[in-house]
């Protein structure tokens, strides 16, 4: 066989998750005794909350490690409709639990999208959609906006409906709110909008909110319309990463949807994992129905406060407002075309955020991996005392470029 045969075109093209890598590139400066500032992974840390540890313990006690149902414990799914104020408008059957968000997006792609459909995301997209987009013979398109970076480089109405004019086999727009990368919201108007447009045009609105509790300042979650229009055409994404402290390793997401799709994706399910974990489903269940704690919320608020005011003097950064999630965007246009101390010029995102690295230990995710070349993610789910550290880090690497 060709060695160019051996793995598929489509899979021989990916690259593993960036922020997967830095996890491990902060890990391996760790082990050599080095210091490390870790805004690169967007993972809530601290200790599991023990109803979330217990319940999962006590589904292993008591032998609940027998095959389950591949679309979920139905008590799981029944409590995921209340966990999103959904009870009235979708039933059991609408609800389809998944091995982590990830695996629900994938799902979705899969249950959709045909050989050579169009799939739209936002300008700056989250790493894995456009991968797995690719891996379902998709065509990934950003929907850019048409005067440079609108406000908070968020999709328009008339954006999207550009778009979707000009490809006929436009199958869904998939809206990250808030948003990672840019840690932006789109307010219920602005979903309105976009929902409406995805109407017009047939395509599928699939709603990823995952970072959905963690809304600051007292705002609410925009919440899209429910009713009898939009149900054919609204898919929701949801899990148990993001929104409590220390679950992304329990590997748990959800999506509501119409029932046709909702079926073509537990089928799927039937085939490729019949279901996640049993005992992890039972901690899902214990995480979503009692009650939810806003404390990781309101630490995350004080993090993004004392972050914004620790770069306020960082030079050659413009730091975006963040409304929600734990991510601050940073535009480092201005860096660019400057040298570093050993003359090498900082050209690119992925040159600053390399240079950060090793000159100072900062970990941050490079915006090109997000297709935005010109900014850097930081996440602030992280000590307080590393976002000061990090921070004055960064500044005094910033000051010695010339
Ligand atoms: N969607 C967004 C916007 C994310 O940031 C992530 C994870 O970082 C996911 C989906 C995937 O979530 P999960 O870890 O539950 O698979």
């Amino acid at each position: 066989m060709d060695p160019c045969d051996r793995i598929s075109a489509k899979l021989g093209k990916f690259r593993p998750s960036i922020t997967l890598q830095l996890k491990r590139l902060a890990s391996e400066r760790i082990q050599k005794g080095l210091p490390v500032y870790d805004f690169g992974l967007g993972e809530t840390k601290g200790t599991l909350a023990s109803n979330i540890r217990e319940a999962g313990v006590r589904a292993y006690r008591e032998g609940q490690t027998m095959y389950g149902d591949p679309a979920g414990m139905p008590e799981l799914r029944r409590a995921v409709l209340e966990w999103l104020a959904l009870e009235d408008h979708y039933s059991v059957d609408e609800v389809v639990i998944s091995a982590g968000a990830k695996q629900s997006l994938f799902n979705i792609f899969l249950a959709v999208c045909n050989p050579g459909d169009f799939v739209f995301f936002d300008a700056a997209p989250w790493v894995s959609y456009q991968p797995l987009a690719i891996a379902v013979y998709a065509g990934p398109i950003m929907v850019l906006p048409l005067a440079g970076a609108r406000d908070g480089l968020k999709v328009a109405p008339e954006d999207l409906r550009r778009n979707l004019k000009m490809r006929p086999h436009a199958k869904l727009f998939l809206l990250n709110n808030p948003v990672n990368p840019t840690g932006q919201l789109y307010s219920a108007e602005e979903v309105e909008a976009l929902l409406s447009v995805c109407l017009e045009h047939r395509v599928y609105f699939v709603l990823d909110r995952l970072y959905w509790r963690i809304v600051f300042d007292g705002t609410d979650y925009p919440e899209p319309r429910v009713d009898e229009e939009t149900k054919p055409w609204l898919i929701q994404v949801d899990g148990l990463s993001k929104n409590w402290r220390s679950t992304g390793g329990l590997r748990i997401g959800w999506s509501v949807g119409p029932s046709d799709v909702a079926r073509a994706m537990a089928s799927l399910q039937s085939h490729y994992t019949a279901g996640p974990a049993i005992p992890t489903q039972h901690s899902a269940l214990a995480a979503i129905t009692d009650r939810y704690d806003p404390e990781l919320k309101m630490a995350l608020q004080s993090k993004r406060d004392l972050l914004q005011a620790e770069a306020r003097d960082v030079p050659y950064v413009k730091v975006w407002p963040t409304p929600a999630s734990f991510y601050s965007f940073w535009d480092v246009r201005g860096t660019f075309g400057k040298l570093t101390p050993e003359g090498t010029p900082i050209s690119s995102s992925d040159d600053l955020a390399e240079y950060l690295l090793h000159s100072a230990g900062v970990v941050t995710a490079s915006g090109a991996a997000f297709m935005q070349d010109g900014y850097l993610r930081l996440s602030f789910a992280t000590p307080d005392e590393h976002i000061v550290e990090g921070v004055r880090a960064i500044r005094e690497a910033l000051e010695r470029l010339s």
